[in-house]
Order: structure tokens, then C-alpha cells, then sequence
């Protein structure tokens, strides 16, 4: 009732408000709603702050389980639930999906673009977790001949592509053909590339190898391309040879000292850090996972608060977490820089509540940020992973149960957890990928005179037109600097179907 009573209240001072054009007003804004966005949340929530959460995407994405969607393991709903329903039992809550493209720290006023309208909301701290995106090197052109895994599209895009690549295999009469669609190359031998070798190997050796007769295990070809000279540097030592072994165990070429110099839609160049002699792979699918840059709100916060940026784009925060001089305005995550702690979801879910904290009046302004290691993890393939906790270094089926026990620990919602266990024990235990069958489509029909691709492509543009809603209405640009901002934002917008996340 009570609730109710200021619920009323509140919305009688918005319609004042609007009625005098004031601007709208919180307490405090959070930006994303990731790891660190989530974490923030929650304090405040706890903490019966008010704050209004803004998102691009509605949902709040579990990264580290992306390969699992994309090998058929998860469903996408199982790893995104929406950031709505995930903060709707918080009455201070204030979910809202936009695209903050500016932020006026003297007015204390962020701008976003939502359903088509340009807004502005101010508030009295701001916090930003807008995370990071594929980095490139300089090779944009790169993105539009490989998969990467960094969104949920981007996990269902690689799904259907390894799917058709078994199935067309199976068809196709051409041996070199069939060669190139069973050869899958990653760049990268950070956490995805490992994660991604490890299981399109399995998925060969297990989940195709039962149904697809003429398929041997030797004929599918992974290799995971890396310039430095282990796999999973941060790791290093004795860890990093554990990895590289398994893998090589299981079959994946790993390729250590090796740098990617081009690639195309049939393959890529390597070349050999030591020796230069340069080599080419012919491959139907290559995966990138070679590096990350902060998402474009860093570039836009360091310019408006002077804060500087290191070479990928992220904000060199002060050490409570805030950006140049605001004490204000914080930046969280993979968007940030603070000696050297790594582009990992603890430490972006430990600054989102250092913020939360700061901004809640529960911990001094100023109070510099701790992160607290409670170590590290990364899994290979079936019942091996490799943890470091302090000293201790665990590798093989230990470090397995740990990594999975600590990741559905994380997971969001009750029975997202149980559906993983469930899909974990088909997959794992049995032979099962339960998801594959999502990317299934009808496969276009080929006309006599040699106009499948007419064929195929009338097909797609149909399949997309009946799943796509209208594309949200361009936004104004605001201001010239960032007109190429609103740009990519127009034509992400068009591309990008609203995604509906099946957790069946
Ligand atoms: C494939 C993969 C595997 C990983 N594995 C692991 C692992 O095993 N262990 C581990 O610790 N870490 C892992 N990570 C890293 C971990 O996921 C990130 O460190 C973590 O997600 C960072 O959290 P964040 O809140 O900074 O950003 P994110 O979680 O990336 O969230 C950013 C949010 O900001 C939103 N956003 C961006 N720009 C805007 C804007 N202008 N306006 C509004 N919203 C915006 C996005 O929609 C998103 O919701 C992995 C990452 C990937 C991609």
C-alpha cells in the first residue's frame, strides 16, 4: 500500500516535471547490463537506492558460457535472462533499453537513444560498465570474414555455421571442399580460442562421429593460431604447457609463435614470429578471438572528462574507480585500465560494487578499490580445466568440477542452473548437444540453371523479413563528433533482430 502511495507520488512529480520540460532526474544511472552493470545494481537495490539501469541489450549475457551455446551445449536463455526480470523485485529499480551515447558532466546529464527518441537523464552518480568489443589491430575488414564470440548473435551465427559445415561435408563430392568445411582455425589462445578448439574437436569425436558415418575424428582439422609462444599466456608456466598438451592429446593443432597477416573468405596467412616464412590455411570457418577493445562510451566518457585511455581504448581510472576528475562518474570492467588486473567478470562484478558502495554512502568517496583474487580458471575440453587459486595450481578433472560448480554459481536464476546441470550431464556424460537443432533452416533449392545463390538469397531475405521487427527508428545524431556513432548505431539497429531467447 505504502508502496503504492509513492508510487502514485512519483509518478504525479514525472508528469509535473515533463509538463515544465525539466529534465529527469535520479540518483543514480548505471550504464550496461553486464557483469559489472549487474553487480552495481544490486547493491544499490539492496541498499533501496534509486537508479535507473540503461542497456542496449535486454539481457544480461554470461560470457564465459557463449562457446557452450555455440557447440549446442546451452541455450542462449539459459546464459541471458533479461536484465528485466532479473531486477524486477527491486522497487528502486528502473530498467530501461537505449544507448547512452553522451554524458554532460557539468549538468550531470546522460544522453541515450531510445525507441527512435534522443533523451536526457541526470543524475547524481554515474556509473559505466559498458565492457568491451573484438579488437582487430588496425585489420577492421578482418570482422567480415570471421566469427567472433562476444554477443549471443555472435554465439547462434557460429552454431549454424559449424552445423552447415558438418552437414555440407557430408554432401558435398568435392574432396578438397569437404576439406575446407571441416577445418576450423581460432585466433587466439586466450580463453575463448581454447574453449572453442577444445569443443569443435569434441563435437567431432562425439556428437557427429555417432550420426555422421563416413565422418573419421582425423578428417576435421581445428587449429588455434597464437603469436606468443603459450597457450593461455597469463597463465604461463606449467599451466600453459597443460593446455597446450590436452589439446594437442585431442587432436587440435595448437601453433604457438605464430602471427595472422590476412584472411579472406577461403583462409588465412600465417607467419612465423621467428622466422618470418609465411604460410597459407584454407578454411571454411575462422574464429577471432585475438584481442578486445573497450566499447565506444570510454572513448566518449575520456573526452568529456579529460580521462586518459590506454591503447585498446580503456580508461585509465583513478583508483577509487572514477574517471579524470569527476568523483561522480565511475567506469567499471573491461571498459576500464587499474594496474593491470585483468579484462575478467570478478573483477567487473567487485568495482560494480565498490561504485555501488561509494555511491550509496556505505563507503567513503574516495575509498581506492581493492580487488580481492580469489583466483583463476579456464577449461579445455571434457573433464579437463586448469584453476590457480593463490599458489595452488589444479589442472585436469578437479579443476574441471571446480570450473563448473563455480560457473553455476554465477548463473542466473534457479532454473537456468538446473536446465544446465541437465544439458551438462547429456553433454558431457552422454553424447547429446541439445541445442543444435536451434540452427537448423530449410536449406534453398537449387534451380536448374545454376541459381542457387538467387535462390538462397531470396530464401534468407524472406526467413529475415519474417523474423524481424521494424528496425528502430534512426536517432537524431547529437553532436558532430559523434555522428558516426549514431551511424553504426543506425545500422547495427537495422541489422539486429530483438532477440528471442528460448530456454527450452
Ligand atoms: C567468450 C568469452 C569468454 C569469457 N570467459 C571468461 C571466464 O571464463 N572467466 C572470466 O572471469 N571472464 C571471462 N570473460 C570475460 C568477462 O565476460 C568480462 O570480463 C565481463 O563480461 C566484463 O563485464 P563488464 O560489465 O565490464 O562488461 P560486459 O559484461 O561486456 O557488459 C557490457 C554491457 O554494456 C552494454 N553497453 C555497451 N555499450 C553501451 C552503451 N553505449 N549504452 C548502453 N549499454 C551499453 C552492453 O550491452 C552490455 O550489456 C569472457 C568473455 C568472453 C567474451
Amino acid at each position: 500500500m505504502t508502496t503504492q502511495v509513492a508510487q502514485n507520488a512519483q509518478n504525479a512529480a514525472d508528469a509535473a516535471r515533463k509538463d515544465r520540460g525539466d529534465v529527469e532526474r535520479t540518483e543514480v544511472v548505471i550504464v550496461g547490463s553486464g557483469f559489472g552493470a549487474l553487480a552495481a545494481a544490486k547493491k544499490l537495490a539492496k541498499a533501496k537506492v534509486p537508479f535507473v539501469l540503461i542497456s542496449e541489450t535486454t539481457e544480461h549475457l554470461f560470457q564465459p558460457l557463449l562457446y557452450q551455446v555455440a557447440t549446442g551445449v546451452l541455450s542462449p536463455g539459459e546464459i541471458a535472462p533479461p536484465i528485466r526480470a532479473v531486477l524486477a523485485k527491486y522497487p528502486t529499480a528502473d530498467v530501461r533499453l537505449g544507448r547512452v551515447v553522451d554524458v554532460d558532466p557539468d549538468r550531470r546529464e546522460v544522453v541515450y537513444e531510445a525507441g527512435g527518441e534522443r533523451l536526457r537523464l541526470g543524475y547524481t552518480t554515474l556509473i559505466a560498465a559498458t565492457g568491451a568489443r573484438q579488437a582487430y589491430f588496425g585489420n577492421d575488414h578482418f570482422a567480415d570474414v570471421t566469427f567472433a564470440l562476444k554477443t549471443i548473435d555472435d554465439a547462434e551465427r557460429l552454431r549454424h555455421q559449424i552445423l552447415r559445415c558438418f552437414e555440407e561435408a557430408h554432401t558435398t563430392t568435392d574432396p578438397q571442399r569437404r576439406r575446407d568445411l571441416l577445418t576450423f582455425v581460432v585466433i587466439g589462445a586466450g580463453a575463448t580460442g581454447v574453449e572453442l578448439g577444445g569443443q569443435i574437436k569434441e563435437l567431432a569425436q562425439r556428437y557427429f562421429a555417432t550420426s555422421l558415418h563416413d565422418l573419421k575424428p582425423e578428417d576435421v582439422t581445428v587449429k588455434i593460431i597464437e603469436g606468443a609462444d603459450k597457450a593461455l599466456p597469463p597463465f604461463g608456466g606449467k599451466l600453459s604447457e597443460y593446455v597446450a598438451d590436452s589439446l594437442e592429446k585431442d587432436g587440435v593443432d595448437v601453433v604457438l609463435g605464430t602471427f595472422v597477416t590476412d584472411i579472406d573468405a577461403h583462409g588465412a596467412t600465417l607467419k612465423d614470429a621467428k622466422t618470418g616464412e609465411e604460410r597459407r590455411v584454407t578454411a571454411e570457418t575462422i574464429i577471432w578471438s585475438a584481442g578486445v577493445q573497450a566499447n565506444d562510451f570510454a572513448r566518449v566518457l575520456a573526452e568529456r572528462t579529460g580521462c586518459e585511455a590506454d591503447r585498446a581504448g580503456r580508461l585509465l581510472v583513478n583508483d577509487d574507480l572514477t574517471v579524470g576528475g569527476r568523483a561522480d562518474i565511475f567506469a567499471v570492467g573491461d571498459m576500464m585500465s587499474l594496474h593491470s588486473l585483468p579484462g575478467q567478470s570478478p573483477v567487473a562484478m567487485q568495482g560494480g560494487r565498490h561504485a555501488a558502495a561509494i555511491a550509496s554512502g556505505k563507503r567513503d568517496a574516495g575509498t581506492p578499490f581493492q580487488y580481492r583474487d580469489k583466483g583463476s580458471m579456464a577449461i579445455i575440453n571434457r573433464f579437463r580445466a586448469i584453476t590457480r587459486i593463490g599458489k595452488i595450481e589444479l589442472t585436469g578433472f578437479v579443476a574441471w568440477v571446480l570450473w563448473l560448480a563455480v560457473h553455476l554459481m554465477y548463473m542466473v536464476g534457479f532454473r537456468n542452473r538446473y536446465v544446465a546441470v541437465m544439458s551438462w550431464v547429456g553433454s558431457f556424460l552422454g553424447r547429446h548437444r541439445p541445442h543444435f537443432h536451434y540452427a537448423q533452416q530449410r536449406m534453398p533449392a537449387t534451380t536448374a540453371d545454376g541459381g542457387a545463390d538467387a535462390a538462397a538469397e531470396s530464401v534468407a531475405d524472406g526467413a529475415e523479413t519474417a523474423q524481424s521487427p521494424a528496425p528502430v527508428a534512426a536517432p537524431a545524431t547529437i553532436t558532430a563528433g559523434h555522428a558516426e556513432e549514431s551511424e553504426t548505431w543506425r545500422r547495427e539497429q537495422a541489422e539486429r533482430r530483438i532477440p528471442v531467447h528460448s530456454s527450452s
